[in-house]
């Protein structure tokens, strides 16, 4: 399976970054081995400094498919999740200065939380406006909707299949909102979507 990532898809993001506002979506890849293993924490690697959360909604592809219409999109997936993509920020902003790719900062192993469990997109309102949170430790640091996203998950899945062949298992990380932060050992990120945990992992 793969793991493709959105980036730059919630304007109040873009902002805190202050990075331009994309024209098209900004895709990268995880690996298989940058999933944190379950009940295992994530520790923070020793080549940064500064590694940031950023909660996102995952989608898991049901079905193989290419050049897929947006219309025909919801076809391809039923379960909804929640997960994190680590970033060393650090490092990332010095491949981006240098305009190289940022794998050494995003895809490093453990840098992709995915949630235990699912949740059936039957059972929840509108795809297009999920409301989902990660607290650190007591306090809320991530809050937002997916209403919010530049393009919104049928859109992507679109886009994504006319460069990737989208197969079963694959799971997109969807963009982060505002609110990202750097990690410390012994923190907890515990996060929520539509008011149900997904998951909790500690920090070493
Ligand atoms: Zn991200």
């Amino acid at each position: 399976m793969k793991i493709i990532c959105v980036g730059r898809n919630y304007t109040d993001h873009i902002e805190e970054l202050q990075n331009e506002k994309p024209e098209e979506p900004v895709l990268f890849q995880k690996p298989d081995t940058s999933i944190l293993l379950k009940k295992q924490p994530f520790f923070i690697p020793d080549f940064s400094n500064d590694v940031h959360y950023e909660v996102e909604v995952l989608v898991r592809i049901n079905r193989i498919g290419k050049h897929i219409q947006e219309k025909f999109a919801h076809k391809y997936y039923d379960e909804i999740g929640l997960g994190i993509d680590f970033t060393a920020r650090d490092l990332q902003e010095k491949l981006k200065e240098k305009g190289l790719p940022w794998e050494k900062a995003k895809a490093f192993d453990g840098a992709a939380v995915v949630c235990n469990k699912w949740l059936d997109k039957k059972d929840l309102g509108s795809i297009d406006d999920l409301h989902f949170r990660l607290q650190k430790n007591e306090e809320v640091v991530q809050q937002a909707s997916t209403s919010h996203m530049l393009w919104k998950i049928d859109e992507l899945i679109a886009y994504i299949s006319t460069f990737f062949t989208l197969k079963i298992g694959d799971i997109i990380f969807t963009g982060t909102p505002a609110g990202v932060g750097k990690v410390a050992p012994e923190d907890r990120l515990t996060g929520y979507l539509e008011d149900k945990k997904m998951f909790s992992i500690k920090v070493k």
